[in-house]
């Protein structure tokens, strides 16, 4: 079984399962990834092949396994309290305290901090004090979606686990079965939206928004070439991220290269794509497709989002 139920990260997995084999368990480990991306599934995986006596660990069958996946087990602690904004200094003096009695029925104790980074400096250097000297059996898996946010010192110490974006296949066939009701050209562009990650693609199909309002707005302002609504619809953009605009980029390309599909007989994507179509000549849906290319290109070289989207207020007319 293994870490088997973790989609996709199959190099993370290998190395994991291999070093675990090894016996090899590190008292620290940074499950790092961006929301969505299961660090809470991989901690509990983890969780479960260190406190699991079954070969191959985790079983996942096994009533040590199935305490970890539920939450209740008694020697894998979760720290944090949801109601606050930050991870207290006093709530992790308690998990240090906690540290130092032995284990319930266990070799080991895990402690899970699901968000590493709202733990403020003051947090990390108490937590530091674990770090220096750990007892034997004492195991911290912390969780992060911003790794850069941790003292370098509390950074070194950890064995650091990324998790990847997952392939297009890989994630629409995991939707597909997840949402089987759902609109194909939602699950798409779910997938799209996600940048890859399961958890983020699961709510936006969950709330029926994967299907993004700006789309419609580019589609206006692209359709009639119009310089005030690009201006609308770019200048906003001028300061957003590199990421979030490399991601908008992605998936108005995907919109216009799936009209020009549409036009030659492949069913659209979404309906703004067909609308797209239906508005659009080729040559225009051509022209709009090489800019949002040397756009993705301009944000890939690291120009500026300001300059990029100056760039595309001049050219998408
Ligand atoms: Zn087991």
């Amino acid at each position: 079984m293994g870490f088997d139920t973790l989609l996709g990260n199959q190099q993370l997995k290998e190395n994991l399962t291999r070093s675990l084999e090894r016996g090899h368990i590190s008292h620290f480990y940074l499950i790092s990834g961006p929301e969505g991306s299961g660090k809470r599934t991989l901690a509990r995986l983890l969780g479960a092949a260190i406190l699991c006596r079954e070969k191959n660990p985790p079983c996942l069958k096994c009533h040590v396994c199935r305490k970890v996946m539920e939450g209740s087990h008694p020697d894998f602690i979760t720290v944090d309290d949801p109601e606050k904004k930050t991870v207290t200094v006093d709530l992790i003096r308690q998990a240090r305290a906690d540290m130092y009695i032995q284990p319930n029925e266990s070799d080991h104790k895990l402690y899970l901090f699901p968000r590493a980074q709202d733990m403020g400096i003051p947090g990390q250097n108490a937590l530091l004090k674990v770090l220096e000297e750990p007892p034997a059996y004492g195991v911290f898996l912390l969780l992060t979606d911003n790794p850069d946010k941790l003292l370098p010192t509390v950074r070194s110490r950890c064995t650091e686990l990324k998790l990847q974006a997952l392939p297009r296949d890989l994630l629409l066939g995991q939707l597909e079965r997840d949402f089987p009701q759902a609109q194909p050209e939602d699950r798409e562009a779910a997938a799209l939206r996600s940048g890859g990650f399961l958890g983020q693609a699961r709510t936006l199909l969950a709330e029926g928004t994967a299907q993004d309002p700006g789309a419609e707005a580019f589609c206006r302002a692209f359709a009639g070439g119009d310089p005030l609504l690009l201006l609308q619809l770019l200048v906003p953009l001028e300061k957003s991220k590199r990421e979030t605009l490399s991601l908008l980029l992605d998936q108005w390309l995907t919109l216009v290269e799936s009209a020009l599909a549409c036009r030659s007989g492949v069913p659209a994507l979404s309906p703004q794509a067909r609308a797209l179509a239906q508005s659009c000549t080729a040559q225009r849906l051509y022209h709009g497709a090489a800019c949002l290319k040397q756009a993705q290109l301009y944000v890939d070289s690291n120009v500026s989002p300001g300059a990029v989207c100056g760039y595309l207020e001049w050219a998408l007319r």
